[in-house]
């Protein structure tokens, strides 16, 4: 990949020109990826692997989106990681613990497609220079140990990615070139997109197939407001870049699109230091709202935390916990911004936050009473020993991070109508495509971000670069599925 300082040079060198009339030109290129996340980097990748010659246009001056902004942390069954540590796993329990959250209802072909996946695409990474890690700890709806961390996070994964693309000649990268809308021909099939440049105006890219890995629509407020509102308010841990055009354009060739209505959501934020350590709360903490009550099971997952403390007066909280809890937090960065209130009993706490004292008490004794009975008023499964001053506060939200909702496709990344009919020409990945985490709300799994976008978006890219457009089938699901797995 070479970085052009010239748009009209590089689509004149690499791509060629297919025609340029009146004031609109248009190129060619074999497959063309809209959107340079995780998806369209993995698609990018995966299309140049199998000798496409492919191009890359991105909204904004850098890659990554999301991706590089994640934590890059992703399930995989059966690693060498984790038989070098000794834990047996497998395909199955990693597809029954994704499909938990939603009851099951979920697409389970999709489920089934990266659960199976998971393992291939972290050592197709691997070979990029990517580094993994096994996380020591149960991520929430986890029954095993086998999630896996880049180095470096998002961050270090996605970089290793960009470098490994950098170095295929066949790919070529155009940034700041916002697709526009996608270009169809007489049967309805797409053959291009049209794009946007500061230095050509509108450009039209013609392609033999074209990749949707333009994210979902947590940066666009509108329509959050129409398929979301209850997480409107949260904090926006979200990529600039996920405005939703994707879905609509796919919507507007009359692609099905489901689970518009979930997303992935943090439930503890903190304004001035940013993502707080969920250990707080599972180690004992409690959330009281301006009110002074206690509203939601503090050890939930942080997704399905984070409506419920966007619903209580002002969309914020107090997470309060006891000097035990204190001890094994680092809670440097909130007392280095002032933002830590300690405070020796729970009168003094009250003034301090500007709590109900009364009420803080009662609220506070009922939690003791709910520690020596285990059994607590909200259904916390994990309760601590005990809760002793000193007392700490912190003032905090929660944010929203990526949604769940998008285009329908097969397991093969084909783009969907309402009546399951390929649209030919028209592969999807990633965010901009329908989750399998719920159909409505925040209930998740961790990694299930990422596993779509990398999963899918090689998959996409592999068969755009191979498949005849207006000869591409529906892909039904074969595998063996939940019940005979081993
Ligand atoms: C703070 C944070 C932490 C997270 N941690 C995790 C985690 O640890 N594990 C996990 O599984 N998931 C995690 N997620 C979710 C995960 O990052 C996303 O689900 C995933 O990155 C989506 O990948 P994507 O390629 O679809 O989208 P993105 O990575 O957002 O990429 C989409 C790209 O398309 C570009 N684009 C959009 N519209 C256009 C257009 N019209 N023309 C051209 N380009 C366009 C955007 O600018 C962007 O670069 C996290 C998300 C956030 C925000």
């Amino acid at each position: 990949m070479k970085r052009f300082i010239s748009l009209a040079i590089a689509l004149f060198m690499v791509l060629g020109m297919a025609c340029a009339t009146g004031a609109q030109s248009a190129f060619e290129t074999d497959v063309l990826v809209i959107g340079g996340g995780g998806a369209g980097i993995s698609a990018a990748i995966a299309a140049a692997q199998q000798g496409a010659q492919v191009l890359l246009i991105e909204k904004v001056g850098y890659l990554g989106g999301a991706t590089i902004m994640s934590g890059g942390k992703i399930p995989a069954a059966n690693t060498k990681l984790q038989q070098e540590a000794g834990i047996e796993d497998s395909v199955a329990a990693l597809a029954r613990d994704i499909l938990r959250p939603s009851n099951y209802s979920a697409r389970q072909e999709l489920v089934y497609t990266v659960a199976e996946n998971a393992k291939g695409v972290s050592e197709w990474m691997e070979e990029m220079g990517v580094e993994w890690r096994l996380m020591d700890s149960l991520y929430y709806g986890q029954t095993e140990y086998r999630m896996l961390h880049s180095v470096d996070n998002g961050a270090g994964m996605t970089t290793k990615m960009i470098d490994y693309l950098n170095s295929l000649e066949n790919i070529t990268v155009l940034f700041e070139i916002p697709g526009t809308g996608l270009v169809t021909n007489g049967k309805g099939e797409v053959i291009g997109a049209t794009a946007n440049s500061k230095e050509l105006g509108e450009i039209t890219i013609l392609a033999k197939n074209v990749v949707l890995a333009t994210s979902g629509f947590a940066a666009n407020e509108d329509m959050l407001r129409k398929y979301i509102p209850e997480i409107v308010d949260a904090y926006p841990m979200v990529a600039p870049g996920a405005t939703g055009e994707g879905i609509l354009w796919g919507m507007e060739l009359g692609a099905a699109v489901d689970n518009m209505h979930a997303y992935q959501g943090y439930g503890f934020y903190c304004e001035g230091v940013g993502a707080m350590d969920q250990g707080i709360a599972n180690r004992g903490g409690i959330m009281v709202n301006l009110n002074t009550e206690r509203f939601c099971n503090e050890y939930d997952g942080y997704s399905q935390i984070a409506p419920h403390v966007i619903a209580q007066p002002k969309h914020h909280v107090y997470l309060i916990f006891d000097e035990a809890n204190a001890q094994a937090t680092n809670l440097t960065r909130y007392e280095e911004k002032d933002l830590l209130i300690k405070a020796d009993t729970i009168e003094e706490l009250a003034e301090k936050t500007g709590l109900d004292g009364g009420k803080l008490a009662a609220v506070v004794d009922a939690y003791r009473e709910g520690i020596e009975k285990g059994e607590d008023v909200m259904n916390r499964t994990k309760l601590p020993d005990s809760f002793e001053a000193p007392y700490y506060a912190i003032y905090m939200t929660a944010d929203l991070r990526h949604t769940q909702g998008g285009l329908v496709t097969d397991v093969a990344a084909h783009v969907l109508t309402e009546d399951n009919e390929v649209i030919q020409g028209l592969y999807a990945a990633g965010g901009v495509t329908e989750g399998f985490s719920t159909h409505a709300g925040a209930d998740y799994m961790s990694g299930n971000g990422l596993l779509q976008a990398l999963v899918f978006g090689k998959i996409a890219g592999e068969r755009a670069a191979t498949e005849v457009r207006g000869s591409a089938e529906y892909v039904p699901y074969t595998g063996t599925g939940l019940d005979n797995y081993k």
